[in-house]
């Protein structure tokens, strides 16, 4: 890494790079929602995307989880292409990855720990008793070992969010995508799965890329911030800068009304 280049993320292509985005455009219909992107991020660092509302920020989100696919350019995770790929190759790369969702996303008819060990025995061809043992230990670092046998309907919200992320974490991906998962939480749930979130930010060698708008969150799990504004990355740093000292008006304004 080059000394004048961020801790977790270069504008430009790096042989190290977990996840890269070369010049990436998305458009839906005459939107152009992702304008040439180009990023990368290294492997264990913890990323977070920030910026106005509609400048693309879920969208890279979703098509690193391959629920979109790019008009143009080249996403790699791990030296897997994602796109362009084949099927094959887009499932290795695909498998690297899980994704925390707003609203959870849990399948509602299985119980917490079926929620956990469906996608492991399904996709990785895990046993049932293994996929079970890997379940109960996640089960209790977000501290819901006892809840093994409920619905998801019978949860709190924060009880279902920190399901879905032990859920992503039980497939061991790499990377960890977090898209504004306390936005749907009643006020008093949020601050509990963030100190989770950041227990996993400091305890595992996961990467994370993560959209949120709790910018305290944000400050104190980021190695880069990167700042959006229509599907462009107009500003990037560790997060002490991009808070305390925005170069990009821009970001001065979209800090100005959020914080
Ligand atoms: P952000 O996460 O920064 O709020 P998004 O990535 O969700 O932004 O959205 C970027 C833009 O793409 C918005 O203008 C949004 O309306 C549009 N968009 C996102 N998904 C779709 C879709 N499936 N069809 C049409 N437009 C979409």
């Amino acid at each position: 890494m080059s000394a004048d280049t961020p801790a977790g993320t270069t504008a430009g292509a790096t042989s190290d790079a977990l996840i890269r985005f070369d010049n990436v455009t998305k458009r839906f219909g005459d939107n152009t929602v992702l304008d040439n992107l180009c990023f990368s991020v290294r492997p264990g660092k913890h990323v977070t995307l920030i910026g106005p509302s509609g400048s693309g920020k879920t969208t890279i989100l979703r098509l690193l989880m391959t629920l979109e696919s790019p008009d143009e350019g080249t996403i790699t995770v791990n030296g897997n292409k994602l796109f362009p790929a084949d099927e094959k190759e887009r499932r290795e790369a695909r498998k690297k990855i899980g994704m925390v969702f707003q609203q959870f996303n849990l399948f509602p008819n299985m119980t917490v720990l079926r929620n956990l060990t469906e996608a492991p025995v399904r996709v990785l061809g895990l046993s049932k008793d293994e996929a079970e043992v890997r379940a109960k230990e996640l089960l209790e670092l977000v501290g819901l070992a006892d809840r093994c046998d409920a619905k998801p309907t019978q949860l709190s919200g924060g009880q279902q969010q920190r399901v879905a992320i032990a859920r992503a974490l039980a497939m061991r991906p790499q990377v960890l995508l977090l898209d504004e998962v306390t936005s749907a939480l009643d006020p008093e749930l949020v601050a509990g799965v963030l100190d989770l979130l950041r227990d996993i930010a400091r305890t595992t060698d996961i990467t994370m890329l993560c959209v949120t708008h709790e910018m305290n969150f944000a400050r104190d799990i980021s190695d880069d911030v990167l700042m959006f504004d229509a599907g462009k990355v107009i500003e990037s740093g560790p997060p002490e800068k991009i808070f305390s000292d925005p170069e990009h008006e821009r970001t001065r304004e979209f800090l100005g009304a959020v914080l």
